[in-house]
């Protein structure tokens, strides 16, 4: 799998977790484990794991670190997903509600509410413009 020739762009979840899939399917063969032992190490039927390595099912993102965590390989970096309400103190609680870390934009809109919420109890106004 090279990307010569091609434009250097992000790669989207879809692709990252397909080159996942591969370097774990590689590792396994390589350690000699059966698709039936790590089925039973992930707590999975063989069946679901054979179709992951087909790629017919995407394991979900728990999973995905699960199987490469007990392969002793890396998972694909955690990034939370990008929402309407990003950027806002709704989104950031979406964010934490679901067990994600925050995307930045959120992080600065907790910060914001978070110094609003202070000025407010405080009984004054907050700042009129952000420092
Ligand atoms: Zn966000």
């Amino acid at each position: 799998m090279t990307r010569q020739g091609r434009p250097v762009r992000a790669l989207s979840r879809t692709e990252l977790v397909d080159q996942l899939v591969t370097r774990l399917v590689a590792c396994r063969m390589r350690r000699r484990i059966s698709q039936g032992t790590l089925a039973v190490l992930l707590g999975i039927s063989q069946q679901a794991l054979s179709q992951w390595e087909g790629r017919r099912t995407r394991p979900s993102r728990r999973m995905q670190r699960v199987w490469a965590l007990t392969l002793g390989e890396e998972p694909l970096p955690e990034r939370p997903p990008v929402r309407e309400t990003c950027g806002t103190q709704p989104g950031y609680e979406h964010h934490r509600r679901t067990g994600e870390d925050q995307c930045d934009p959120c992080a600065d809109a907790q910060v914001e509410y978070m110094r609003a919420y202070r000025a407010a109890r405080a009984g004054r106004p907050g700042p009129a413009v952000a420092a």
